[in-house]
């Protein structure tokens, strides 16, 4: 069965949290190829500065060397707010039944996955790996889970990567990766305070910022 692993995200801006997590996944659960979905109208953020279309464009500059990454601009090109559900949907619509899809997030992201629209149907069209975000108070990622997600994940959890590889959509799991404490809101800090943001994210997309004028 074809792998296929899913990041989304406001990626405002990319950043290597995101690039390592997205890298160390697509091994340990051996998938064909990572797509980068980035969110136009995030339900759960406030109107996004950026515009969608420069959030994407670093995406695509951050991952263009590596040929397992691919930009996938379908929230783009939809009106209203992003929702994942309907992302799952075009994706099965496009790739059919017998692709195994696995959603990456951060612990943090996790803790709010019962307020997302349709949220219980999300598992019926994928799988989700759950990593743990470094401890900070900016990301949330201190909160405990809600006594309706550790059910959740206690029924679909499994600790076995292969079941992913061989089903199509269903399981939770949790993994390992390297802890990065690096987040978008902290990067846009720096820039705001003309602090340097080098090495925690790719110098192309340094540059884009500064020759597009972002962050100010
Ligand atoms: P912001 O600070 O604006 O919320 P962010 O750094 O959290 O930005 P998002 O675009 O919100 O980045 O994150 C997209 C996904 O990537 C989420 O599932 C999030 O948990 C995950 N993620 C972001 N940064 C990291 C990191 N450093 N390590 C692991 N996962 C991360
Ligand atoms: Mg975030």
């Amino acid at each position: 069965m074809k792998t296929i692993g899913i990041l989304g995200g406001t990626f405002n801006p990319i950043h290597y949290g995101h690039l390592r997590m997205a890298q160390e996944l697509a091994d340990d659960l051996h998938m064909d190829t990572i797509r980068f979905i980035p969110a136009a109208n995030p339900p759960h953020k406030n109107a996004v500065a950026i515009s969608a279309e420069h959030r994407a464009s670093m995406v695509g500059l951050a991952i263009g060397n590596n040929p397992h990454f691919m930009l996938d601009k379908r929230e783009l090109n939809r009106n209203g707010t992003s929702y994942t559900i309907d992302t799952l949907l075009s994706l099965r619509a496009e790739l059919g039944n017998e692709t195994s899809l696995t959603l990456f997030m951060g612990s943090d992201a996790f803790t709010q996955f019962n307020t997302w629209h349709r949220w219980q149907e999300i598992l019926q069209h994928c799988h989700i790996a759950l990593v743990q975000r470094p401890h900070t108070n900016k990301n949330q990622a201190g909160n405990p889970l809600p006594k309706i997600l550790e059910d959740f994940l206690h029924a679909h959890y499994t600790e076995n990567g292969e079941d992913l590889q061989s089903s199509a959509a269903g399981y939770i799991t949790m993994r390992q990766v390297t802890a990065l404490d690096i987040s978008s809101t902290a990067i846009r800090a720096a820039f705001k305070q003309h602090v340097s943001t080098r090495y925690l994210m790719p110098d192309s997309v340094i540059d884009y910022i500064k020759s597009h004028q972002l962050y100010k």
